[in-house]
């Protein structure tokens, strides 16, 4: 970027406004946030997962080896720029797992079976903005790297279906589970794919119809009604699993009846990433319309080793906020703060005093910057106060406070060493 673009536009400024399916998360949306980010918090603790940071743009090649060439991520939906000192091509990421991948590669986590990590930020996809679905969205994540047991996919989806209830979301969304198979069981059904969507190569999308040559099974995930008519006749999986698969998907299901987490087998769902294996689930709402998954996931055995890691058969699933969001109820309140009201300017000094060891005590307390009484009691009731601590000359010299309890209307005068065990 030149000095010229960076300068001011010499006419009327343009008004200056977020980009197009980016949002803010303004005050009251934010608590909602703050109190959906504890609960999931609060599961994940108690399954024993771990945090994990890592940075929000990655090198493009990541991307696109991990997710697929072949996938409308990578082919449509990824912010994808040059830097401009090295030249090297890098991609706001549109999803979490492929970092955490390179992260446990790079640093040699993959080293310790059944690690457990989660990672929440935002996330970037091109895509066209509408209710549920932005440019920059939120996800929160989970992996368990290095297992290659059906129990922990199970565990994986129980504890997705814990997080649902601690958010009072459970009901009205059911669990939609499918398996991709092992190598073995893909290759079979894809050539059965293959010849199936051939003979209809005419009624196709042509989305669709590039996919059939690139990439078969992800017609299966299309959005064009013609292609899910077509989709809805199509051979499904189970006709030609391996024995082992089977067995995998078997033993994924009995687990999950033991957890008591409640599912519906759906052939059709092969997620829109590329590298899932055996398990592949999605928690699907009628609430939000097309909008309708709120959290997916499924098994990756081969990706680690593909990204130039040790072999780590891996399972996760990645919650998208706003949607979950969207079914919440009502932000909760702010909490009510104690409104500190010195009367007098020698009163400001100890007035302050005490707003610090109210705070220090963990009491919400604030004060005005200026004003006399009257006004700064208008302020204490449009902060919706619960208490005034009132204090003038003569409280100060008598080493009290006046506590107006705003609910009751009640006064009465407390020793200042007192007021933050009553309050607190
Ligand atoms: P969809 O089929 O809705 O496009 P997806 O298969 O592309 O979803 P994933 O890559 O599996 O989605 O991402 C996991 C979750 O992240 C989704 O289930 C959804 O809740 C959320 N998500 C994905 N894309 C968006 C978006 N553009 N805006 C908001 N949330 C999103
Ligand atoms: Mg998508």
């Amino acid at each position: 970027m030149t000095e010229a673009n960076l300068a001011p536009a010499a006419k009327a400024p343009a008004r200056l406004q977020a980009v197009r399916g980016m949002n803010d998360v303004l005050p009251d949306e934010a608590a909602l946030w703050e109190r959906f980010e504890g609960a999931v918090r609060r599961v994940l603790d108690l399954y024993g997962y771990r945090n994990v940071r890592a940075p929000v743009v990655e090198p493009t090649p990541l991307f696109v080896r991990a997710i697929g060439a072949a996938t409308d991520v990578v082919e449509k939906e990824m912010y994808t720029f040059e830097d401009k000192l090295s030249g090297e091509s890098l991609t706001l990421r549109p999803e979490a797992t492929a970092g955490i991948v390179r992260a446990a590669i790079e640093h040699n986590l993959c080293y310790e079976r059944g690690q457990r990590v989660w990672l929440t930020g935002p996330m970037f996809r091109h895509e066209r903005p509408q209710k549920g679905r932005y440019r920059q969205f939120h996800q929160i994540d989970i992996e368990v790297m290095g297992a290659a047991e059906p129990l922990a996919d199970a565990e994986v989806i129980a504890c997705g279906w814990h997080v649902l209830q601690e958010l009072g979301v459970a009901d009205g969304t059911v669990l939609e589970i499918n398996t991709l198979g092992d190598q073995a069981s893909r290759a079979a059904y894809r050539a059965a794919l293959v010849d199936y969507f051939t003979t209809h190569r005419d009624r196709l999308s042509e989305d669709s119809r590039h996919r059939l040559e690139r990439n078969p099974l992800r017609i299966l995930d299309s959005k064009d009604e013609g292609d899910r008519r077509l989709v809805a006749d199509a051979p499904t999986i189970f006709g030609h699993l391996t024995p082992e698969a089977a067995g995998f998907f078997d033993g994924v299901l009995r687990h999950l009846d033991r957890f008591g987490v409640p599912y519906r087998k759906n052939p059709r769902i092969v997620r829109g990433l590329d590298y899932y294996s055996h398990t592949a689930f999605e928690f699907v709402t009628d609430r939000l319309g097309a909008q309708g998954t709120v959290m997916a996931g499924g098994r990756y055995d081969g990706l680690v080793e593909e990204m130039g890691g040790p072999p780590t058969p891996s399972v996760g699933w990645a919650a998208g906020v706003e949607r979950l969001g969207l079914l919440l109820p009502q932000a909760p309140a702010a909490p009510r703060p104690v409104a500190v009201v010195p009367v007098g300017e020698a009163a400001e000094g100890p007035a302050l005093d005490l707003l610090q060891a109210l705070r220090r005590a963990g009491v919400v307390a604030e004060i005005g910057y200026r004003g006399n009484l009257k006004r700064r009691m208008e302020r204490a009731n449009r902060l919706h106060a619960r208490v005034a601590l009132i204090l003038g000359e003569d409280e100060i010299a008598r080493g009290v406070v006046q506590l107006r309890d705003l609910d009751a209307g009640t006064q009465d005068e407390v020793p200042v060493g007192e007021v933050a065990r009553r309050l607190a």
